[in-house]
């Protein structure tokens, strides 16, 4: 059972990349607070894996050691120095996340199982300000007048426990989200995904590449090949659930179609062995906004739909939410008020960092739904060098990506040679 002390005045539900970032950052604050996780670790989540420069940029904040440990570890961390794009009709372009290269450099992004990726940031919790029970489920949630009452199970003991304040991250199924903040899916925001690890897949690219192919069926969505270390990929698709509800569609079966069927794909998985089954799991998406904190709570990560509706990435962004959730804790503490006037400045923040992206990420994720524009858009950048160069640098700099809102840079697109 928790101990009743000051530890569990603040507590965190669910320890993926949100929960434990959040403990991370109130831990440097010297901020005792208590982690619930249902699961026991090591615990998987299905995800494609693929890890961003922001991740990594989050990881520095804490501590440059953890990075330098990952760079090191070669049976969990697969570099990737870009991204290769392919359209409907197999137009290709491969956009490096940096310009000039020199073989010093680290890269940019990399490809971790989530496996690996959660039980490493699991284990830098710091036990010194954070108390972590595994096995511990939260099962509801409810608004008092002095803070949270929350019913929890441990070990199959059920108990309640008063808090301060909740933070919500546990996931695409939050229950904080639904009790809490009237969370209910909207099937236009939000997207089915299943994966599958596999080796022996054929053309890996050599310096991790991950690949987004935007096979016609699966539009908006894509299907996936990231490269994981030993010659591993983790492979998949991710479609929107309104489609998938609409087209009366079996996305699984979709998945094996293409696999076995696709022209351009079914060679290169010929000889390729299927390590795990296809497992799917829900992506609640950043691109219907929603109010992610309240009187005494928080919302982070997925519990917080905060996933980039055209990549499908979300780690970052729950990681994001995570670092600014512990900021806004630290200033709510400093008043003693967790009121929703607080914590409103949670929204702000998070929203003010990630709003020119998620608008940007949201109108490419409706052009791309036409098929015709996307292959051309494709086969022009593919013919032009310096708009190679231009996307990289918007890899690289969220200012420059602003350009996407700039209707010249569609002119220069189209017109320029
Ligand atoms: C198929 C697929 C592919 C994806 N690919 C990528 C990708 O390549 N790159 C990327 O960046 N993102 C990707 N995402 C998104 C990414 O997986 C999520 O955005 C990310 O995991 C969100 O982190 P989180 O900490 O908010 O939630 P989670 O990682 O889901 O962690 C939630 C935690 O809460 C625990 N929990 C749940 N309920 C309770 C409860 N009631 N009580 C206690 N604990 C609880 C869970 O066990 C879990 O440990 C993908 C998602 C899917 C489904």
């Amino acid at each position: 059972m928790l101990s009743d002390d000051e530890f569990s005045e603040i507590i965190i539900s669910g320890a993926g990349p949100a929960g434990i970032t959040t403990s991370l950052f109130l831990s440097l604050k010297k901020i005792k607070h208590t982690l619930i996780e249902k699961e026991q670790f090591p615990r998987d989540k299905i995800c494609g894996d693929a890890l961003s420069g922001k991740v990594l940029n989050i990881l520095k904040k804490l501590d440059n050691s953890f990075v330098n440990e990952l760079y090191n570890n070669n049976e969990i961390y697969n570099p990737s120095k870009g991204i290769i794009f392919v359209s409907p009709d197999f137009t290709k372009v491969e956009i490096p996340f940096k310009l000039n290269y020199i073989s010093s450099d680290e890269a940019p992004g990399f490809v971790a199982k989530r496996l690996n990726f959660d039980n490493f940031l699991f284990n830098k919790i710091n036990q010194n300000y954070c108390h972590v029970y595994q096995n511990c489920t939260l099962t509801n949630v409810e608004k008092t007048n002095s803070g949270i009452l929350a019913d929890i199970k441990h070990n199959g003991i059920s108990f309640k426990k008063k808090c301060k304040v909740i933070v919500a991250c546990d996931g695409a199924n939050s229950i904080i989200s639904r009790k809490l903040a009237n969370y209910k899916i909207d099937h236009h925001h939000y997207s089915a995904g299943i994966r599958a690890y596999f080796s022996n897949v054929k053309n890996l690219n050599p310096e991790g590449y991950i690949e987004l192919i935007y096979l016609k069926e699966y539009l908006p969505g894509y299907f996936w090949i990231f490269p994981l270390p030993n010659g591993n990929a983790n492979v998949g698709v991710g479609m929107l659930s309104q489609n998938v509800i609409e087209k009366k569609i079996d996305l699984k079966k979709m998945f094996e179609n293409t696999l076995k069927f696709n022209p351009k794909i079914a060679p290169r998985f010929e000889s390729a062995i299927q390590q795990t089954s296809f497992q799917g799991w829900g992506l609640p998406l950043a691109s219907k906004k929603m109010k992610i904190s309240g009187n005494n709570f928080l919302l982070c990560g997925d519990a917080a739909s905060l996933i980039d509706p055209f990549t499908g990435e979300g780690v970052a962004s729950a990681m994001l939410s995570g670092k600014l959730a512990a900021e806004t804790i630290e200033e709510a503490m400093e008043k003693d008020d967790f009121s929703a006037t607080i914590l409103r400045k949670y929204d702000l923040k998070y929203f003010k960092t990630t709003q020119a992206e998620t608008r940007i990420s949201t109108i490419l994720q409706k052009l791309i739904r036409n098929e015709k524009l996307f292959n051309f858009v494709l086969k022009r950048i593919s013919k032009n060098n310096e708009l190679k160069n231009v996307l990289t640098l918007m890899f690289a700099d969220v200012n420059l990506r602003k350009k996407f809102l700039n209707p010249l840079f569609y002119f220069k697109l189209f017109f320029k040679n």
